[in-house]
């Protein structure tokens, strides 16, 4: 449903999710008609093949059950909910990270305020709250490359980066971070130099992991908004590296 692009998207994609299992189970040779219906058109607009496309995955029968539930026991609201997951896939995204990052690199001495007590330096920017209670940033240098990951389920510092990446998630990336970084690292298109130490910082609960990548190559003009611009997600997990300036995609 990502032609929605909305709330009600995301509302409308577990619902469809949901009606789509209740049919499979009133039917359950269902899926494999449904090629045959591919060109009908529902009344939302939707045609019958884009509905079974979207229909996911238990990931998100699951998560509408939880939903479900919340607000049945009437632990949260629905719109509650939407507002939550709008603000950290829209409004927070990485930018906010982006910002941390472009002022450690043109205010050194926020830079060792933000290397002793990321936690709170971060809060002197505005960004602090569930996710990002404890902080810790680590920094690329010409000798260290750190990589984040965590490998016990998806903690990651949602203040400052919002909602991880699917790939974070995935157990491959979990497993292989720590067993192969350097190979996990090409796979991104990072290449380490073999002098270059690897650190790989485990995430949890309790702490969670803000790389400081390295500033890019000819931005030694650029103000602290333009660099902040520059700044990817990718890079605050130690999963990208900047290029010089000039080279950007
Ligand atoms: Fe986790």
């Amino acid at each position: 449903m990502a032609d929605d692009g909305s709330v009600i998207g995301r509302r409308r994609f577990l619902s469809d999710a949901a009606l789509g299992a209740a049919g499979m189970m009133a039917a359950p040779d269902a899926g494999g008609t449904a090629p045959s219906q591919a060109s009908g058109q529902s009344a939302a607009g939707h045609t019958h093949a884009e509905e079974h496309q979207a229909v996911p995955s238990d990931v998100a029968l699951r998560v509408k059950a939880l939903e479900s539930l919340l607000i049945e026991k009437g632990m949260v609201k629905g719109d509650q909910l939407d507002e939550i997951v709008q603000t950290y896939q829209a409004t927070i995204g990485p930018r906010n990270g982006a910002r941390v990052v472009a002022r450690a690199w043109t205010d050194p001495v926020y830079k060792q305020r933000l290397m002793r007590d990321a936690t709170a330096a971060i809060a002197e920017l505005g960004y602090s709250g569930a996710q990002g209670e404890h902080m810790v940033v680590v920094e690329n240098t010409p000798t260290v490359h750190n990589l984040v990951v965590c490998t016990l389920c998806s903690c990651y510092p949602w203040p400052t980066l919002g909602l991880p990446p699917a790939w974070y998630k995935s157990a491959g990336y979990r497993s292989r971070a720590v067993i192969d970084p350097r190979g996990v690292l090409r796979e991104f298109g990072v290449h380490v130099a073999d002098e270059v130490e690897v650190r790989v910082w485990d995430s949890t609960a309790e702490l969670r992991y803000l790389v400081l990548p390295k500033r890019p190559a000819g931005s030694e003009r650029l103000s602290e908004a333009d660099l902040a611009v520059l700044v990817t997600r990718d890079s605050m997990i130690g999963a990208g590296v900047l290029p010089p300036i000039g080279d950007q995609k």
